[in-house]
């Protein structure tokens, strides 16, 4: 009979955004899992630790070294559940992730299920799978992301009281700015030649910064963010003059629907995502990875947000029986993620969820008792839990756990 709690060893890629050698939460935590199949090098960029079964980069069976997704399959209704089963059939549904970010992610969109499906036809080798891909981040510590929209009123403050901003994009006949007008803006900064940017970039930065109204951070990011790729890059002025720029502390989170667009910029995070690897990148990247600009306007979603829409809250969780569980739940997705704080030696137990979860341990050590069987949790360590199975968490000295499940 196999076990419903499943050890997982997990890998990281080195996407160059990464943060470097042990400086990557991403590789700590792949360094810690024992098994020994990742040796960190401190010369190299670990940007992704990837908990689940996605092919490029699946988990491993601890105690075994088979892969994940072909142990679940081999006990599909005892790990995963009939209902979920026929629901979404025995691939993982979701994909969390650690994320440690050094500089600033490609600014990207995930297409929605329909383009989705009409890329991965055309061209299944870039496009791996035909779903969208919502995600959730919640930060581990400081995390700067740039996300959605700016309200209208803003981003027009900026196009009609920037002098170099008001000459090159505004009509003087434009007084009130709505999405179409958005829309254009965007696409003429995507399309500039390098030149233009780098023109527009020196402009910006000898503008006042009383002209940038509430964004009094134009200073010290243009510069910032002109560094880290060039200030070529159209990335640099769409999301400084048309994005949020939110800097969230340790526990806060995002939602980014499917479409909206998003460039996270630094930090550590916690990431979780419908079952897919499809994006359309257009910027901090060098021009020969940006898709098409036609493509990437055309899928993206133009309404307007703050940046109140784009955060999600935690509530409290009756899935955590002792009160010491919240849970984020975001619209419209595959999955919620539970987060379990314990100071001290409390305990919690979170009762049998009728699906199947993803734990990794973020904070402390402690114990899991489930099964009569007792594991050895410590910040790192990642597991697969099979349905219906309550697990109770025991503090050593603090723990913390972030879980993401789908329950049909
Ligand atoms: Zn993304």
């Amino acid at each position: 009979m196999s076990s419903s709690v499943i050890q997982l060893e997990c890998q990281c890629n080195n996407y160059p955004w990464g943060k470097k050698g042990s400086s990557s939460l991403a590789a700590k935590y792949a360094a810690a899992t024992p098994g020994g199949h990742f040796k960190l090098d401190e010369s190299k960029e670990y940007a992704e630790q990837w908990m689940g079964t996605y092919p490029t980069t699946p988990s491993l069976v601890l105690a075994t070294g088979e892969d994940l997704q072909k142990h679940i399959n081999s006990n599909k209704e005892k790990l995963i559940g009939k209902a979920i089963l026929d629901k979404f059939g025995a691939d993982l549904p979701y994909l969390p992730k650690i994320l440690s970010i050094a500089k600033a992610l490609p600014l990207q969109i995930h297409p929605d299920k329909g383009l989705a499906a009409k890329l991965h036809k055309k061209d299944p080798e870039k496009f791996g799978d035909a779903n969208c891909k919502p995600e959730i981040a919640v930060a581990l510590g400081k995390f700067e992301v740039f996300v959605g929209w700016k309200p209208i009123p803003e981003i027009q403050q900026l196009f009609t009281t920037v002098p170099i901003l008001k000459s090159r994009f505004t009509k003087s006949s434009e007084t009130h700015f709505n999405g179409e007008t958005l829309k254009e803006v965007v696409g003429k900064i995507l399309s500039a030649s390098d030149e233009e940017i780098v023109e527009l970039y020196e402009s910006l930065k000898k503008t006042e910064v009383k002209d940038f109204g509430k964004h009094t951070y134009f200073p010290e990011l243009l510069p910032r963010l002109a560094e880290q790729y060039d200030k070529s890059d159209p990335g640099n002025l769409v999301a400084l003059l048309t994005m949020n720029y939110l800097v969230l502390q340790k526990g806060d989170a995002i939602y980014v629907p499917a479409d909206g667009i998003h460039a996270y910029l630094s930090g550590d995070i916690v990431e979780c995502m419908a079952r897919s690897d499809n994006v359309l990148n257009t910027g901090f990247c060098p021009r020969a990875d940006r898709d098409s600009i036609e493509l990437f306007t055309a899928a993206l979603t133009f309404s307007p947000k703050n940046a109140d829409e784009a955060l999600l809250k935690q509530k409290k969780s009756d899935k955590g029986l002792k009160g010491h569980t919240q849970v984020l739940a975001p619209p419209l997705s595959e999955f919620d993620m539970l987060i379990t704080k314990l100071k001290g030696k409390e305990t919690e137990t979170i009762k049998a969820l009728q699906g199947l979860a993803i734990l990794i341990v973020t904070g402390g050590k402690g114990k899991m008792r489930a099964e009569g069987k007792e594991h050895e949790v410590k910040e790192g360590y990642a597991f697969f839990i099979g349905y219906n199975t309550e697990i109770e968490l025991a503090a050593e000295s603090g723990l913390e756990a972030h879980i993401a499940f789908a329950e049909a």
